[in-house]
């Protein structure tokens, strides 16, 4: 049997009917980059994060750009991240002329340590990027505290997580500035590139919807100077469509991973295998199933041979990229993250997953271990 890591076609077979009209009014309208779609999407994503204010952006990578941007950030100063994420929230780092500052992670949530934190903030500290990793929120209280005793902006790195929860809020919603991913692998994927900003604060939800169109207010006239980050009409469309089956959508990937916890199990391969864990006081809507895998290289290479997809998210923590070489860090320095990038191996989990399917995931792996 085959089964993809993911199956966007059988996703949007369902929806065909809802989105083609929605696509097809804004293509009468000619109305095509932000106006009144990408406006109600906004509205829409701020209320379901529980956020005051949406800013349609060009993709999730923009999406953190652009709040780095807002905040000042710039040439000289800090930012503090986790190494073991999508090149993106460090990429941003430095693109805004910073250095990032790599803290490791914590081995059950694979997301920032805040216990490590503290000792990373310097006097050129000027904000903390939480990634929000495969769905499930980082450990945000301690985060927001040492942020506001040490007067840091916090930038909520939630591509893979919009509808998680932590202690009852939502992803986005905790620092000053939630940045979303609408790249089509995510929980809500539109056709193409896009993003969201969500904010609390009117002024900083400002500066960020000035950014994003160059910078202008009014239009022609710059007193800062941004980019073209906008969200296309079309996308916004498409998204406000899928938007109203998100939380049926995240029900599904939750009742695939409860269902493979108990087929590991079953197959006595709880051991062997290290599932997620699930922390206490959140709703992880799991945008990855990522377990650690005892000689994980070959397993990866057994399941594509059974025609099994899986991926490796990511091989390559930041701190050791090339690119990064530069800031000094060494092997050995995050050793968390550098296991991480060594064990882990991402499942299938998309939402119209079978139980055969399932069931064929695990009896590879079975077959491996045998
Ligand atoms: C996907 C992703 C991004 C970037 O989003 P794009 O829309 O692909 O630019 C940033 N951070 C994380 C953690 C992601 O998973």
């Amino acid at each position: 049997m085959q089964v993809p890591l993911l199956d966007l076609k059988a996703q949007y077979a369902a929806l065909r009917d809802e989105i083609t009209p929605a696509i097809q009014q804004v293509v009468e309208s000619q109305y095509f980059i932000l106006g009144p779609e990408v406006k109600a999407l906004e509205a829409e994503v701020a209320e379901y994060s529980q956020a005051q204010f949406g800013i349609g952006v060009s993709s999730g990578t923009d999406a953190l750009l652009v709040s780095l941007m807002a905040a000042g950030v710039g040439p000289g100063d800090e930012v503090i991240t986790t190494p073991y994420t999508f090149f993106a929230t460090g990429g941003c780092i430095s693109r805004v002329g910073a250095t990032p500052v790599f803290v490791d992670i914590q081995p059950d949530s694979f997301n920032i340590n805040p216990d490590l934190i503290e000792a990373a903030i310097t006097e050129r500290t000027r904000a903390i990027i939480p990634v929000h990793l495969y769905g499930q929120v980082a450990d945000m209280d301690p985060i927001v505290e040492l942020a506001a005793r040490h007067n840091l902006t916090v930038i909520e790195d939630a591509a893979q997580a919009i509808g998680a929860e932590y202690r009852g809020r939502r992803a986005g919603s905790m620092g000053h500035l939630g940045c979303f991913s609408f790249f089509p692998s995510k929980n809500l994927g539109g056709f193409g590139d896009g993003g969201m900003v969500v904010a609390r604060d009117p002024d900083l939800a400002a500066q960020v919807a000035r950014l994003r169109n160059h910078g202008a207010q009014p239009k022609y006239y710059h007193q800062y100077i941004g980019g073209n980050f906008r969200l296309d009409a079309i996308q916004a469309a498409v998204l406000r469509v899928k938007l109203k089956h998100l939380d049926l959508w995240s029900a599904g990937r939750q009742a695939n991973a409860a269902t493979y916890r108990q087929m590991f199990a079953g197959a006595g391969l709880a051991e062997t295998i290290g599932l997620p864990a699930e922390l206490p006081e959140r709703r992880h809507i799991y945008n990855q199933f990522v377990i650690r895998a005892p000689r994980r290289d070959e397993l990866l290479a057994h399941l594509k041979q059974q025609g099994i997809g899986c991926e490796i998210y990511y091989p390559v923590p930041l701190h050791l990229q090339e690119c990064f070489a530069h800031l000094g860090y060494r092997p050995g320095d995050l050793p968390e993250s550098e296991r991480a990038a060594q064990e882990t191996l991402a499942l299938p989990i998309y939402p119209e997953l079978t139980d055969e399917m399932q069931q064929a995931v695990v009896a590879a792996i079975a077959e491996f271990y045998a």
